[in-house]
């Protein structure tokens, strides 16, 4: 492997040891990466488009970048999930930043699909492609309108501008997601924060941000290598070598287990890499390819969660079907989308599991607003009281010891597959 690429992946592990993911509380909006199927299907995502300027290198006549992404998916009958921009036209003042390096798109900020072409990206100027993507069974998701980091970090992109606040955030997403429903009638689910930072404001993240959009986060869990760019002076010979990036590791992994792939979702680039090149254009057959030889089908990440919305259930349980209703209405779930069934419930857990998404949702938020972090019951346990089905005094943390009355069938067992079991679910019946 070149040693830019592989120096790209040691920052990338470097920077998810120093930025931990936050340890998973229940949460209405989960962090999708990969969910449980033993079907051969799998999503890929690709972040930062569209972008209506050709290939680097162009080999296709001046056709745009998002539209050769689209052609080669249709000819594989391949869905895929497009992590779109809104315009970075106002990211500006700014400087150019340095080829090959995280600030290639600018210092302060980014700019897609690059530095002063702006009116050539995002959502907002290229309506055209948008159209396209819906007409051809894609799935868009919010990447932001701007492309702002939401909060401080202080190692890859500490130059970089922040937003730095929870309505500031909310507000930017709200703007996306309104030019896309008033725009182009399309309603979008899932958001992927820019760069992945997770920090907003006073203890508040982005899962905090999803919650108020009533979106759910999305992750990805193989890295389709689409971003990474080889420092070969010789353009064609790095080019060669960005291709091989993408596919050998592919090539590799379905080698190594044939099944690799179920479920998972890949993330990949819709548009150039830190040189400017867009390999994307040149590697994805090779990878769809593998996928094809192999039985995939590559589905949005919307209909890999048709299949399972968990990470750690599958069809195969006998709780999937309830449990794939509840979570729709009910807070059930960790905040990395596991369930963890062999747990002890809490009566925090309780609580959410028996107030409605909406209430439990709008609650928090209002606590959060009034007075900063709350703990991820805080409103559900309100509600419960309000009820009289749970004391007002409730230890969130405490273990169940005795359920309501009413609610559920007779169990001793509390862990929470026991207590989902015994739920007398209004909407499994
Ligand atoms: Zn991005």
């Amino acid at each position: 492997m070149p040693l830019i690429i592989k120096l790209g992946k040691k920052v990338k592990a470097a920077a998810r040891k120093l930025l931990p993911a936050p340890e998973p509380r229940l949460s209405w909006s989960r962090r999708i990466s990969q969910i449980k199927t033993k079907s051969r299907i799998c999503a890929m995502t690709f972040d930062d488009g569209p972008m209506d300027l050709p290939a680097v290198p162009d080999r296709f006549h001046g056709r745009a970048v998002t539209d050769l992404i689209l052609d080669v998916l249709a000819e594989y009958d391949a869905k895929g999930t497009f992590d779109v921009i809104g315009d970075t036209s106002e990211n500006y003042p700014d400087k150019r930043g340095r080829l090959g390096t995280t600030n290639w798109g600018g210092v302060a900020y980014d700019h897609y699909p690059d530095f002063g072409r702006d009116e050539h990206g995002g959502a907002l100027h290229c309506e055209r492609i948008i159209r396209r993507m819906i007409d051809e069974g894609h799935q868009i998701t919010n990447h932001s309108y701007r492309h702002l980091i939401y909060g401080r970090e202080n190692i890859i992109y500490r130059k970089r501008r922040s937003l730095d606040s929870f309505d500031a955030a909310v507000a930017d997403l709200t703007r996306l997601d309104s030019l896309l429903r008033d725009r182009d009638g399309y309603q979008m689910t899932m958001t992927r924060p820019p760069h992945y930072v997770n920090r907003v404001e006073k203890g508040l993240t982005a899962y905090d941000v999803c919650d108020a959009m009533g979106y759910q986060y999305l992750a990805a869990s193989f890295d389709g290598a689409g971003w990474m760019s080889d420092r070969n002076p010789d353009p064609e010979a790095a080019l060669e070598a960005e291709i091989r990036a993408m596919v050998e590791p592919v090539r590799k992994a379905l080698e190594k287990d044939p099944d690799c792939f179920c479920g998972q979702i890949i993330f990949q680039k819709d548009g150039g890499n830190m040189q400017k090149r867009t390999p994307v254009v040149y590697g994805l057959r090779g990878q769809l390819e593998l996928l094809r030889s192999y039985g995939y089908r590559v589905v949005t990440v919307a209909e890999l969660m048709e299949e399972s919305p968990f990470a750690d259930l599958g069809r195969e349980d006998p709780l999937f079907d309830k449990l794939n209703a509840l979570q729709r209405d009910r807070t059930i779930v960790y905040s990395d989308n596991h369930l963890r069934l062999d747990r002890p419930m809490t009566l925090g857990e309780l609580a959410l599991l028996l107030c409605p998404r909406e209430e439990a949702v709008r609650r928090r938020l209002a606590i959060i607003r009034r007075s900063g972090p709350a703990a991820p019951a805080a409103g559900a346990l309100d509600w419960c009281a309000e009820q009289g089905l749970l004391p007002g005094e409730t230890d969130p943390k405490a273990p169940v010891t005795a359920l309501p009355e009413g609610l559920f069938g007779p169990t001793t067992d509390f862990t929470r597959r026991g207590v989902y079991a015994a739920y007398r679910s209004p909407s499994a019946e």
